[in-house]
């Protein structure tokens, strides 16, 4: 992979932006951390992929992400410079972990040794009890937390599920569920160590009890997913794994997988109405599909 850099500057902003593209895919709709939540989580992938059938072949073929748990937390302040897109300078490669624009998926690895400083804990009501996936970055566990309260202002009510997995955790979710499944499904519904988008500590998989606070694809047709949906970016995240583009991005829908970018490169890749690769490729950034 050739690394990308680009300088942005300040000011102008906003639109130029880019980064990299993260895809995800984490080991499928597990979770957890511990056998049990693994169970758990092998069930909420059985009722997704059920549901993601009926409703769609993208699911059939893609993989899924999203599962859970991580913990850490260190932090400062590094985030929220970053997150700061009218600094002076910014400079955005899409091969460094540490970027808002990173991106992680099949082609773009994360490195085994990465772990995201300023992981904190969000301040929303999460569904699981393993600590490590109730972390994100500071500044998108902060952007998390105005969505959510902006949410509930108009009745709105969310949960955070799944954000930050580590490498490890990544690696045993693997295992445990090609163990399970076999080698061939892991590889297809799993994401491998390294791979998964969750591992940036800017993503959080967010859910509602009209949906039993699971994670399944008819959460975009609730109330809570569809104002998501239509607000996510004016916080700084877009939904990463849009209905009908599995083939660019490489995951089925998960309308409930949010990627932080940071305000201004949220929304301009919402009004593109393009994947993150597709928007990066509009903007001239040399990435490699999957
Ligand atoms: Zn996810």
């Amino acid at each position: 992979m050739s690394r990308k850099k680009w300088i942005m500057k300040s000011g102008i902003i906003a639109s130029i932006l880019l980064l990299g593209a993260c895809t995800e895919s984490d080991l499928e709709h597990e979770d957890e951390t511990t056998q049990t939540e693994l169970k758990q989580t092998e069930k909420k992938d059985t009722n997704q992929n059920t549901s993601t059938n009926e409703n769609s072949d993208e699911k059939n073929k893609s993989t899924s992400e999203d599962n859970e748990e991580a913990n850490n937390s260190n932090g400062t302040a590094e985030d929220e410079e970053t997150h700061e897109i009218d600094q002076e300078s910014l400079e955005v490669d899409v091969e460094n972990p540490s970027s808002l624009a990173v991106l992680a998926n099949k082609k773009y690895s994360l490195p085994e040794d990465y772990t995201p400083e300023n992981l904190k804990t969000v301040d929303v009501p999460t569904v699981l009890p393993n600590p490590e996936i109730k972390q994100m970055r500071k500044v998108a566990a902060e952007a998390l937390k105005n969505m959510f309260d902006a949410a509930e202002k108009e009745d709105i009510i969310l949960y955070a599920r799944s954000g930050y997995r580590s490498y490890d955790t990544q690696v045993q979710l693997f295992k445990n569920y090609a163990a399970n499944h076999g080698e061939e499904a892991a590889n297809k519904y799993s994401a491998r160590p390294g791979e998964s988008e969750h591992q940036t500590g800017l993503v959080m998989d967010v859910t509602s009890e009209s949906v039993n606070l699971q994670i399944t694809s008819d959460f975009g047709e609730t109330k809570e997913g569809k104002w998501v949906k239509e607000n996510a970016h004016n916080y700084g995240f877009i939904i990463r794994y849009p209905e009908g583009k599995s083939d660019i991005t490489g995951y089925v829908y998960e309308p409930w997988h949010l990627r932080f970018l940071g305000k201004e490169l949220a929304n301009q890749v919402f009004d593109s109405d393009l994947t993150y690769e597709e928007y990066l490729i509009e903007k001239g950034v040399d990435i490699e599909i999957q």
